[in-house]
């Protein structure tokens, strides 16, 4: 890093963990990491693998990256990823200015963004501080295992020694997004290659037929700052799995830290846009018999409850990476990225309800109707918040609406993800019941599972 940006940032850094005292040696070490980084290490940078080398627990560093966002000392960046190749097609500086629909240039498609297995979030330090001439890109998944990978900064020659069998073949620059195609035939022979990178991000040649064999490459760059060269078989696997990509903070995980909320609440999708979103969790609460308990306690004694039943829910929500999509009356609408945190979620609440009531009178007393659904869902701008929309929020309310007190109510797809039944067996399994049920709505008929707590009320 140079002398001038190491002056700029130790005030920057020093503010931060002034703000921010109970995470100051994490900060401390993230500006040893950042001193000591290569410029295409923080140029963007992936939390999870800034998390690796700096042996700071992911959530704390992304707790750090986004205070550092609001004090400039780092900003954040939207990427999209082609769902074919990888590569990034678009970068934004805020959501407000994203679009749900992206083009990818290397093959030649248009997709519609999905925003937890397409969007990826990174930071760099703050243009403030340091403004790096590299323009956004990415590796390929390994999984596509290249037969060469190289990189030109501007003047610069590379040569590689590889074996080719036949197939066809691309070849690429993930920075200035060039493509060409290279057919290797089914005979034998040596090849010599040369590739030359040019001003207008294409390839020359961009197309190439050799034979089998080995090949000796020469990779030019005389145009631009700096020029990549990956060949792997064009054999992609459409949409690439989710699974096979480096792991990486996504669009959706970001949205489930409050302090994102805070900090970039106002930063929605803007009014037309949307994006689709493969899975989501989305819990509905209630509060059991609220419209007496305001009859009974009159307004004042009633509110005061709600209150405190809000305080313990939302606690219970945030603690387990839940986040608060809207309240609605004295109900509560969360997202959640698993079920199983759903779950633990309100488990944990029930725990503090069981605790407060306990001290309570019945008159008093705080009792919930619970629904948990995950699936499919649309995030979209509603009164200037992140907001979710379709049949899957419909779904929530509508099974919420079947539990009693003290009761979640949940669908079939919930039982499919790995680790609910253990858990459910943990809190009393014994007691779940499966009825068949019509949902307003919604056509057909849906199953659907109740599990009373512990120490129900009758
Ligand atoms: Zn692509």
């Amino acid at each position: 890093m140079e002398d001038i940006s190491r002056e700029k940032l130790k005030p920057a850094i020093e503010l931060l963990a002034a703000n921010h005292s109970d995470y100051e040696s994490e900060i401390q070490d993230l500006h040893g990491w950042l001193l000591n980084s290569q410029a295409q290490e923080r140029h963007r940078m992936n939390a999870y693998r800034v998390s690796q080398s700096t042996a700071i627990p992911v959530d704390r560093l992304i707790r750090i990256l986004l205070w550092g966002t609001q004090k400039s000392v780092f900003q954040l960046h939207w990427q999209q990823h082609c769902p074919h190749c990888n590569m990034i097609t678009a970068e934004y500086d805020s959501l407000a200015a994203s679009s749900g629909e992206s083009y990818c240039k290397m093959c030649d498609t248009e997709y519609s963004v999905d925003f937890k297995e397409r969007v990826e979030v990174t930071f760099s330090l703050h243009p403030s501080i340091e403004e790096l001439e590299i323009p956004p890109y990415c590796l390929p998944p390994r999984s596509l295992k290249p037969v060469a990978q190289l990189s030109m900064a501007r003047g610069e020659v590379e040569d590689a020694e590889f074996q080719v069998s036949p197939g066809v073949y691309r070849y690429y620059c993930p920075i200035t997004m060039s493509m060409g195609k290279m057919h290797v035939e089914d005979k034998e022979g040596e090849s010599e290659l040369e590739i030359h990178q040019l001003a207008d991000s294409t390839f020359n040649p961009p197309e190439i037929h050799i034979s089998a064999g080995q090949v000796h490459l020469k990779a030019v760059n005389e145009t631009v700052p700096i020029s990549g060269l990956i060949i792997h078989e064009d054999k992609l696997a459409h949409p690439i799995p989710f699974q096979d990509l480096e792991l990486h903070l996504n669009g959706l995980e970001i949205i489930h830290y409050p302090e994102f909320r805070e900090i970039f609440g106002d930063d929605a999708l803007s009014d037309r846009e949307k994006m689709t979103i493969s899975s989501v969790t989305i819990l509905f609460t209630d509060i059991t018999g609220s419209t007496r308990m305001y009859e009974r306690l009159g307004d004042v004694q009633a509110y005061n409850i709600v209150r405190d039943h809000f305080q313990i829910l939302i606690e219970a929500i945030q603690n387990r990476g839940g986040t608060i999509i809207k309240t609605i009356g004295d109900a509560v609408m969360a997202s959640f990225i698993e079920s199983e945190t759903a779950f633990r979620s309100i488990f944990e609440a029930m725990d503090e309800f069981e605790n407060y009531n306990s001290q309570k009178d019945d008159d008093h007393r705080v009792n919930l109707k619970i629904g948990i659904h995950s699936g499919p869902a649309i995030l979209v701008n509603l009164n200037d918040r992140l907001d979710y929309f379709g049949s899957t929020v419909n779904k929530a309310a509508r099974i919420q609406s079947l539990a009693r007190s003290h009761q979640i109510a949940f669908s079939e797809e919930i039982l499919g993800f790995p680790g609910i039944k253990k858990l459910l067996v943990s809190r009393g399994m014994r007691k779940l019941l499966r009825r068949q049920a019509s949902l307003k709505g919604l056509s057909g008929s849906h199953p659907i599972y109740f599990l009373s707590l512990e120490n129900a009320p009758a």
